[in-house]
């Protein structure tokens, strides 16, 4: 008898959990909660919302909410839930917490195909994984005692605790005027691209960023954590030199325009393939949102940086997903074993049900040995689902971050293909919020027809 097991009844497990049973495949669904609750979690009812109760926007030239249609179309349970209890937040779907939880935990509970255990999962050793199907979705608080079991299966390296993140922008919005591509001592290839100070502009983003306010985090003053990790504002508060033998470092760094070695210099690290995306190099940061885009805009080059992602430093739980799981969220060596929701570097609510659904589908089909011949669309790279999929699989394990959806996570869509589709559709609006609709409607044209969505542009109020 093969048993199927979702472990954690968060976003991804309640997802999950609903499209297992809805196959028609009996699913145990354990919760560790109310016995134990995380340091976030204090309801009892499934799919809390640990934080903000926005799911982010709802608006197709958005990646969060090309990727809730995108769910929507393939009968998201957990969308469903948002839509049904959702408050107004203009263009956002933001919902009714309470209701949100309470309508999952209702049909959850009452599903023939589903039955609750309310106990934490300590090991995995309480599984047959020979026989037994288990999806982990414990979320980026996963309990101690799982999260210690996990390390040991999977490696002391490839499990972090922490989750210390640089800001990523878009490279559109780099000015090329003032940044260099180059790498230090010129070794290899010119891998980064280079922002350089003088002296005058230096100081002035030293007093920013020691002046900057900065975010509450839970536990972070009495952890310790390893110079790598630190945030690039408690360096600077160390003097006013010490970033310039860190992460500010500008030896063997030479401006092509002046021929000589800046005061300091920010490197500028490719992100994802398609090299839309840069992160800033040894900048994770507490500072809020607010005060990272004021102030690391006064980094040259950076006057007007788009910020895909800001730096974050908070307790988080994710694997090494690139090195143990292949695409649909399923460990590589072990079939029986999938993993979804936060704990697999996804980023973020929607984010979080789409690996939920996604590694429920994979399940399904191995389950079923129904086999999938063709790619299904859900992973197809150009979709928003396919898109993340790919990077949880793919991206460089050496440098594995959590990421939210974005749109330099599916490949990008050449300037004749772009001209094409901007003839053929001519409401498609211009520069950046037209390239972002080409990517919703191209995404969107693998699961229907898209004159729908073009009528969806049309409507004025969705801009
Ligand atoms: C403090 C905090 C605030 C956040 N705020 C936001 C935000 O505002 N917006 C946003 O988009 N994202 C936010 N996130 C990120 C993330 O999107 C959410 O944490 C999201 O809930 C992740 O979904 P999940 O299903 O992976 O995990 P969760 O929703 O956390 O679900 C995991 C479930 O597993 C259970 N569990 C854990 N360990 C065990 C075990 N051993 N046995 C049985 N059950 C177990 C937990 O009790 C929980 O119910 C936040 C994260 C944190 C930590």
């Amino acid at each position: 008898m093969n048993n199927v097991y979702v472990i954690g009844a968060g976003l991804a497990g309640s997802e999950a959990a609903y499209q297992i049973a809805e196959a028609g495949i009996d699913v145990t669904l354990i919760e560790m909660k109310p016995q134990v609750f995380s340091a976030a979690h204090q309801s009892s009812n499934f799919a809390e919302l640990v934080c903000s109760n926005s799911l982010r926007s709802n608006q197709l030239e958005n990646a969060a909410g090309l990727l809730k249609e995108e769910l929507r179309i393939n009968k998201s349970f957990v969308i469903k839930a948002a839509d049904l209890n959702q408050v107004p937040a203009g263009g956002a779907l933001a919902v009714d917490r309470e209701n949100f939880s309470g309508y999952i935990t209702e049909h959850l509970s009452a599903h023939p195909k589903i039955k609750i255990e309310r106990r934490e999962v300590q090991s995995l050793a309480e599984f047959n994984l020979t026989e037994d199907y288990v999806v982990i979705a414990t979320g980026p608080l996963t309990s101690d005692n799982l999260f210690n079991d996990l390390k040991q299966f999977l490696g002391d390296d490839d499990l972090y605790f922490f989750d210390a993140v640089a800001p990523t922008i878009e490279a559109e919005s780099i000015n090329y005027n003032r940044v260099f591509a180059a790498s230090r001592y010129g070794k290899g290839e010119a891998a980064y691209l280079n922002c350089p100070f003088n002296m005058e502009e230096y100081e002035v983003f030293h007093h920013e960023l020691i002046n900057a306010k900065t975010a509450i985090v839970k536990d972070f003053d009495s952890l310790k954590l390893f110079r790598g990790c630190m945030p690039i504002e408690s360096i600077a508060k160390q003097g006013r030199e010490t970033m310039l033998y860190g992460p500010l470092k500008p030896v063997g760094l030479i401006d092509p325009k002046t021929g000589e070695q800046p005061y300091a210099v920010v490197q500028l690290r490719q992100d994802n393939q398609a090299a839309t995306l840069f992160n800033l190099v040894g900048f994770q940061s507490r500072l809020t949102f607010s005060e990272q885009k004021r102030v690391f805009r006064l980094i040259p080059g950076l006057e007007n940086a788009i910020f895909e992602r800001f730096g974050v430093m908070h307790r988080n739980s994710f694997i090494n997903s690139p090195k143990h799981l292949s695409l649909g969220y399923q460990h590589r060596t072990n079939p029986h074993l999938f993993f979804a929701g936060q704990i697999t570097g996804v980023e973020g609510y929607v984010e979080s049900i789409g690996s939920g659904f996604v590694a429920a589908k994979c399940l399904i089909a191995y389950y079923l040995k129904t086999g999938q011949q063709q790619l299904p669309l859900y992973l197809h790279p150009e979709t928003m689902l396919g898109g993340m999929a790919h990077y949880v699989s793919r991206a460089n394990p050496q440098h594995f971050q959590p990421m939210n959806a974005n749109f330099g996570l599916v490949p990008p869509i050449d300037n004749l293909q772009m001209n094409q589709l901007k003839q053929k559709y001519q409401f498609i609006a211009k520069g950046r919020q037209g390239r972002r609709q080409l990517y919703a409607l191209r995404a969107l044209s693998y699961y229907r027809n898209i004159e729908k969505d073009i009528e969806l542009f049309n409507e004025e109020e969705r801009f």
